[in-house]
């Protein structure tokens, strides 16, 4: 079954952030910068309902229009390389074309994926994790799955991905760029 590298994909292998920030920005006439997303609540920011931020996404088609972070493609291979299998844990589940965008964006930019698992809105990473069989380590940039899935022992490394949104958490095993994740493996 093999050992598996888990990678989150939006602001962990897909540069999605901005697009998202544009799409926000546009619908609400504000003009924050990514460094003011002190929370991952960004409806909360932007003071929207949850469903008004959602069609804000689709409409700025903010995950095809996604591009590959800067060290995905390089990581992903050194992961291999070192014998590990390649997966993608992602909640995009709350996209309906969430698991076909996604498919379809990995192939178009060649990042190839053993496992790719979309979570359902009633799914949580820290249970779904256990479908990948081994895992030596889980990379995410949200910090609710990073410390739910660190505490439930189920990876031997989880490693939170340093975004603005996180910077306030207790947690000391970070990256600031993907290229970092190589002397983990
Ligand atoms: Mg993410």
């Amino acid at each position: 079954m093999g050992t598996y590298v888990v990678f989150d994909m939006d602001d962990v292998v897909a540069n999605i952030g901005p697009l998202i920030l544009e799409a926000l920005n546009e619908r609400t006439g504000k003009s924050f910068s990514l460094e003011d997303w002190h929370t991952y609540d960004l409806a909360q920011i932007y003071d929207l309902s949850y469903s008004q931020m959602l069609q804000a996404l689709y409409d700025h088609k903010v995950l095809e229009r996604a591009t590959p972070a800067k060290g995905a493609l390089e990581v992903m291979g050194l992961a291999r390389d070192a014998g590990f299998h390649v997966g993608i844990l992602t909640a995009r589940g709350w996209h309906p074309e969430g698991r076909s965008i996604s498919e379809r964006w990995l192939a178009d930019n060649g990042l190839m994926v053993d496992r790719l698992h979309v979570l359902s809105p009633d799914e949580c990473k820290a249970e779904v994790i256990c479908e990948f069989g081994d895992v030596e380590l889980f990379i995410d940039d949200y910090h609710k799955h990073v410390l739910a899935v660190h505490e439930s022992g189920k990876t031997r490394k989880t490693i939170l991905r340093n975004q603005p949104w996180n910077r306030s958490i207790d947690f000391d095993h970070r990256v600031g760029c993907l290229s970092e994740l190589a002397s983990h493996f």
